[in-house]
């Protein structure tokens, strides 16, 4: 111990490992590992998720039949009981002083292990009446143990609610922040101008975390969030913009000269017209190739809306213009069917290109290669193949980046660093609301796409529960046995996982047994990806009829008669996730069915999906029923970090984030005179790779 301490907690700093923090100690500190906590600062920046407001908890008794209510409530009963369709239901029985409620929570029996008796639990979600008032709630949180009291509730009262771990209760985690609070907000630097701070009437960042975390209202938490979240989104706009700015100077990119050789070949032989909104990705792709700047442009529009053939255009701008173009996706099937593709639509333009390939023997990859770099080769189309050091290209003018989530910053790296200045085309088939848009691809230029070709079969959306799955399931059969292919997705592999939910295995399995004239295939994530790709390739020649799928089945895949997609438990998908789902058929020119076989009530959220096809619209709904973590997620895996900020909600903040970056950026393109160093620094410490972006020289 040191003899001298600093407000009785010890010398700490904001890097001291949490083990070291007075009521912590190895254990705890392993436990808090599992949250990702591991130093001082992590502790303090660990946020409440939600907050229960007192004044907003219903007394048991209360909670009426056809609401939506909070309750809190000692649960003095509990027990699992089997069905007759064989679910199992979790029930707990809740007291408070008004009396007792029952909740119900259907194929949760593994609850049993975390629910107590003693405990006291929050509750929230619907009313409903079986038997009597049963809640089945949609959250719960244990705010106490079975051996300690609860903290009072008193009127008025704002309590937190950390994300917890099993072994450490929020309540635990609450104690230790709460013991910290004052010495580690003491320790924390507000870098944001005073002046932006007061024009935007944002707390400082001491109240502000003082307020998430020890909120004396809803509002007071609320106003604290947004300043959490404006830092978060100034970071980020910051770190975009500049990448964007550097992107454009550092190298100038080529200047391509509209030809009007290949492009127009192409235009005059394609078998159709392209769509208004082809047409003007494709105007605005050509803007930006034709102008001295690199490109740096993001394609995005929901499957089937006909992307290919735009990258296709960019790619032979560059071509006309004696430069290479390369199109990467990223598994062999997307990148053979791709090259399938540009094959029959290059035909008559007597071009071809080449398609490399992990799997290929030595011999032909080193062939391609060598057409490569020799320059004989003027398309490409490959997987991840095409970023190893031993391809290299005699001048690569463009490359378009297919499904581009999917591969690291790093990766895309590896393959613009093969030409000189290529201009760049990313393409994406998960639409978001243009305010995401903004945080999150605030560094490219973005065309959409939103409507689809005509001539496609329509596409019509049931959604049905599962007693009609028998009805549902003969469906498929006669559409089958007609010729037509289905695709039927389950939420998991194997019902191991999850007693209650039907899985993907068992479903394979006896539906093979179910129709012996039928071949039904299996793909699921722990398949190997070759034996996946070999049984999606099964299913794109036509042999398997029935193709039983966790969600892996290949997004960009292009299967124009399978036009039956079966969804069972759509409930525990999200919507954007089913319409990618239901983005798999519809990809002929006969009409296509998605049916959702939901095992409850469906709910509004099912009915809303089944009204609209608009990717953009599903991806607005989305985004308000689950907040942006699933959106986002594709973005952080490039290294995207925003935890705090709501959209739409905090578009106001987004607009002012933005501006003020490029203000910021404009003055100091990097950020290095004194009164911008700090910001650089808390930017830089959030994005540690974009380091070299802010490197001066
Ligand atoms: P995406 O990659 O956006 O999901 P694709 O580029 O695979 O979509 O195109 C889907 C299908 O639509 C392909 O079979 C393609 O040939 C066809 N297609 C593309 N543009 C048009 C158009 N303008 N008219 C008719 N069919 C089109
Ligand atoms: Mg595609």
């Amino acid at each position: 111990m040191p003899p001298r301490t600093q407000r009785g907690s010890g010398a700490i700093r904001l890097d001291t490992p949490v083990k070291f923090l007075k009521g912590i100690g190895e254990r705890r500190a392993e436990l808090l590992e599992r949250l990702r906590i591991r130093t001082a600062q992590d502790l303090l920046w660990h946020l409440p998720h939600r907050y229960i407001d007192a004044s907003a908890v219903t007394p048991l008794v209360k909670a009426e039949v056809g609401q939506e209510v909070a309750c809190i409530g000692r649960v003095v009963a509990k027990g699992v009981v089997p069905t007759r369709r064989g679910l199992r239901i979790f029930h707990a029985v809740l007291r408070d002083e008004s009396g007792v409620l029952e909740c119900v929570w259907p194929g949760q029996a593994f609850l049993d292990r975390t629910i107590v008796v003693g405990q006291t639990l929050l509750v929230s979600g619907p009313v409903r009446f079986y038997h009597g008032r049963q809640m089945a709630p949609r959250e719960f949180v244990i705010l106490a143990d079975a051996d300690s009291e609860p903290e009072p509730l008193s009127g008025g009262k704002v309590l937190p609610v950390y994300p917890a771990t099993e072994g450490l209760s929020h309540k635990i985690i609450r104690g230790l922040v709460d013991r910290h609070l004052d010495a580690l907000i003491g320790l924390s630097e507000d870098v944001l101008p005073e002046q932006v701070r007061g024009s935007l009437q944002l707390p400082s960042l001491q109240d502000a975390l003082r307020a998430v975390h020890r909120p004396a209202s809803a509002l007071e938490a609320e106003l604290g969030r947004r300043r959490l979240a404006f830092d978060e989104l100034l970071d980020l706009q910051l770190m975009l913009i500049r990448a964007r700015t550097v992107a454009k100077r550092s190298r100038s990119g080529v200047a391509f000269t509209l030809r009007r050789d290949l492009t127009s070949k192409l235009r005059q032989a394609l078998p159709w017209q392209l769509t208004d909104d082809q047409q003007r990705a494709v105007r605005e792709i050509t803007a930006d190739m034709t102008a001295p700047e690199r490109m740096h442009r993001l394609l995005m529009g929901d499957v089937g809306t006909g992307k290919t053939v735009v990258a296709l255009f960019a790619m032979l701008l560059a071509v006309e213009n004696e430069f290479q173009a390369v199109l990467m996706a990223p598994t062999e099937l997307l990148a053979e069917q791709h090259a399938a593709t540009l094959e029959r639509l290059l035909a008559p333009l007597s071009l071809r290109p080449e398609l490399l390939l992990g799997r290929q023997s030595a011999a032909e990859k080193q062939a391609i290669r060598a057409r490569l770099a020799g320059g004989h080769a003027r398309l490409a189309v490959g997987t991840h193949a095409l970023m190893q050091e031993s391809v290299s290209f005699q001048r690569l003018g463009l490359v378009v980046i297919d499904e581009q989530h999917r591969f690291g910053v790093e990766q895309r790296a590896a393959l613009i660093g093969k030409g000189a200045a290529p201009d760049v085309l990313l393409l994406t088939a998960t639409p978001i609301p243009r305010s995401l848009a903004l945080t999150f691809y605030g560094d490219l230029d973005v065309s959409t796409l939103r409507h689809r070709p005509p001539g496609r079969g329509s596409i019509r959306t049931a959604v049905r529960t599962g007693a009609h799955r028998d009805r549902v399931l003969e469906f498929v059969r006669t559409e089958a046995a007609n010729g037509r292919q289905a695709y039927v997705v389950l939420p998991v592999i194997e019902e191991s996982e999850r007693a209650d939910l039907r899985a993907a295995t068992t479903m394979a399995q006896s539906l093979a047994a179910r129709w012996p004239e039928l071949r039904v295939g299996l793909v699921h994530g722990r398949l190997k990806a070759d034996e996946r790709d070999e049984v999606m390739r099964r299913f794109r020649a036509g042999e398997v009829h029935v193709l039983v799928a966790t969600t892996v089945i290949e997004v960009g895949i292009d299967v124009p008669n399978a036009t039956i997609m079966v969804v069972e438990h759509p409930e525990r998908f999200g919507l954007a996730q089913l319409h990618q789902l239901r983005g798999r058929i519809g990809r002929g020119e006969d009409e296509s069915f998605c049916i959702l076989v939901s095992e409850g009530p469906a709910g509004d959220r099912l009915h809303a999906f089944a009204a609209t096809q608009d990717g953009f619209k599903i991806a607005e709904l989305d985004l308000e029923e689950r907040g942006m973590g699933d959106l986002i997620g594709a973005r952080q895996s490039g290294g995207f970090d925003v935890r705090l900020a709501r959209l739409p909600d905090d578009a106001d903040l987004l607009d002012r984030a933005r501006q003020l970056a490029m203000d910021l950026i404009a003055a100091d393109p990097a950020l290095q005179r004194t009164e911008n160093q700090r910001l650089r620094a808390r930017a830089l410490a959030r994005y540690p790779r974009a380091v070299e972006l802010f490197r001066v020289g």
